[in-house]
């Protein structure tokens, strides 16, 4: 198991809850997926990621691809995947979860999308400006959606 790492805000030191996943225990995570066709664990999600699609493209070592897929729903996964009450949304709706033990949705989640934040590279690029601003105020997760559609 990875070591639990620490982020410096304001002078302050936060301990993530939970340690990464490595490579190795997210390829084997997401290959326990039954990549439900009605996927509950998508209905449960506020933001209605495809998780279902998102955890095979881990399976498969296409940690971009997966990471597009939580942001073309999701602008802020990275965040939602460390503060998220996942055991109450998507991993509370697995089918694994009544005998087994559900997916690690939210730890698949902030694997895919620290592997892109932590090489910096860009998913989505600013289009060409219509000359009209938004403001957006509490919208949490559908921040994304909203400023898709504007
Ligand atoms: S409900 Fe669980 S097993 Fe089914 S697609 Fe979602 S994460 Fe995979």
């Amino acid at each position: 198991m990875s070591e639990i790492p620490s982020l410096t805000v304001a002078g302050s030191t936060l301990q993530e809850l939970l340690p990464p996943l490595s490579e190795q225990e997210a390829v084997t995570e997401s290959a326990r997926c039954l990549m439900c066709f009605d996927a509950p664990c998508t209905h449960a999600c506020p933001t209605h990621i495809d998780i279902p699609k998102f955890i095979k493209k881990i399976s498969t070592g296409n940690l971009l691809g997966s990471a597009r897929t939580i942001l073309e729903s999701n602008l802020l996964g990275a965040t939602c995947a460390r503060v998220c009450p996942v055991q109450e949304l998507c991993e509370g709706a697995c089918v694994l979860g009544s005998e087994h033990k559900p997916i690690a949705i939210g730890r698949l989640q902030r694997h895919a999308m620290d592997y892109v934040y932590g090489r910096k590279i860009d998913i989505f690029h600013a289009g060409k400006s219509i000359g009209k601003k938004v403001a957006v105020v509490g919208a949490g997760g559908r921040f994304g959606d909203a400023v898709r559609k504007a």
